[in-house]
């Protein structure tokens, strides 16, 4: 007994001093082209210092290390930017034929070996930080294991169930039958009125969300008739907010009709996800409440392609990914020009992980610079996230995030697509 607790006790020494000796090392970055993302324009020759995760210094010149230990990695023929953050993903799941089937054939260990790939994908693509809006819960234990440095997966902020009413975009029972789901209740994230509704929020607090979820109008995949009508009331959407806010949790709400999108903004939520028939006035309101908007414009292309493959999706599906997926990409347009703010967010699982950057080649068709297009990326979307002290910029205190890519992004904005070297809080993931 006394002799494992002595060896047990050396060997945590061991493995301490080995940690603190692989800390204590430094990396140089050697940066070709930096994109900062604290100026307008890139920087050139420039090296990245990073240490114990974080970055400690950007300097001019390609600088040499002071200590042997150090590691220089070459970008000089890259251009640097701050880790991508993708406002919208759903880690959980990924777009297929048998998605309305998968409810009865995976267990939740199904969906985590699943989600692995996914989030492997992501971050291999540059995404080094994703809010996940919405899955089982088995997010906030992928969230987890990520934290850990367990698993190749970005960092994740997470709502893990997203909450509606009965018969909502969010209630994970429609369209099946009924002796097989039972009634779902606000643990299930399906609550209806104030009560259940703060309830709801509390639950998926206690389970861990960084974030809270709601949708406040139909939705293009759930099995149900209506796709973009209110679907809360104004005093429901204003108990989910502030029940959040108590928590230190922001809100997040998925709305596509104008009326829920306004309901939503006049409750206070943070965020407006897709909301693709936003009209003049939600977009005035928006300016008055600082409300954000996160576009989503891949998975309205994606999901009315998919419409055109004969039995894709359920029959009440396909009319409602046909009719409202093509329209984010002019509601962003508009949206953009008259200044709304605006943070970069896909859906990810709408459409198949890793491609998430398909969005910023959208987004400057439709109008946005593409400099801008990257801020919503990087700056914006640390803003949004409450995350301005750790994440969205290279500068020394920031987590060490940093993605590179072969040519220049300001001028042809689908190089984001070609990732070339992914480094997570100063750990290389791809260097190619
Ligand atoms: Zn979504």
């Amino acid at each position: 007994m006394k002799l494992a607790r002595v060896l047990s006790g050396l060997l945590v020494g061991y493995s301490l001093v080995l940690a603190s000796a692989a800390q204590a090392q430094k990396t140089y970055l050697h940066c070709g082209r930096l994109l900062d993302m604290r100026t307008e324009q890139a920087q050139t020759e420039m090296t990245v210092v990073t240490e114990n995760g974080r970055i400690v210094a950007v300097e001019r010149g390609y600088r040499a290390p002071t200590n042997a230990d150090d590691k220089v990695i070459d970008l000089k023929n890259r251009t640097v930017l701050p880790g991508l953050i993708d406002c919208h993903v759903h880690l959980e799941g990924e777009t297929s034929k048998d998605n309305f089937l998968q409810e009865f054939t995976q267990n939740p260990a199904d969906i985590a070996f699943n989600s692995l790939e996914h989030a492997r994908k992501t971050l291999l693509a540059g995404f080094t930080t994703v809010r996940d809006l919405g899955g089982s819960g088995v997010n906030v234990a992928l969230r987890n294991a990520a934290a850990r440095g367990l698993v190749v997966a970005p960092r994740i902020f997470t709502a893990g169930k997203a909450i509606s009413g009965t018969g909502g975009h969010m209630d994970p029972t429609n369209g099946y039958r009924q002796s097989l789901m039972g009634v779902p209740g606000p643990a299930d994230g399906v609550a209806n009125g104030p009560d259940q509704c703060r309830q709801a929020v509390r639950e998926q607090y206690k389970r861990g969300a960084d974030v809270i979820k709601i949708a406040s109008t139909g939705g293009v995949l759930s099995v149900a008739k209506d796709g973009s009508g209110a679907q809360m009331t104004e005093e429901e959407i204003k108990a989910v907010v502030e029940t959040a806010r108590d928590l230190g949790l922001r809100v997040a709400c998925h709305a596509h009709g104008p009326e829920g999108i306004k309901r939503a903004i006049r409750a206070g939520v943070t965020s407006i996800e897709h909301g693709s028939l936003l009209d003049d006035e939600g977009i005035k309101l928006m300016k008055k409440y600082g409300t954000w908007y996160v576009p989503t414009i891949t998975a309205g292309k994606s999901v009315a392609d998919s419409a055109k493959i004969p039995n894709y999706y359920p029959a009440l599906v396909t009319p409602k990914a046909l009719a409202i997926g093509p329209k984010l990409q002019d509601t962003f347009g508009r949206a953009y020009k008259a200044g709304v703010k605006i943070a970069f967010g896909t859906d990810a699982s709408v459409f198949r992980h890793g491609v998430n950057a398909l969005e910023f080649q959208y987004m400057v068709e439709a109008g946005m610079p593409p400099l801008v297009a990257l801020r919503s990326a990087t700056v914006s979307a640390a803003e949004l996230l409450n995350q301005t002290s750790n994440l969205g910029t290279l500068e020394a205190g920031k987590l060490a995030d940093v993605v590179a890519v072969e040519g220049d992004p300001l001028t042809d904005i689908k190089v984001m697509q070609r990732v070339r070297f992914v480094m997570k809080q100063g750990v290389v993931y791809r260097q190619e």
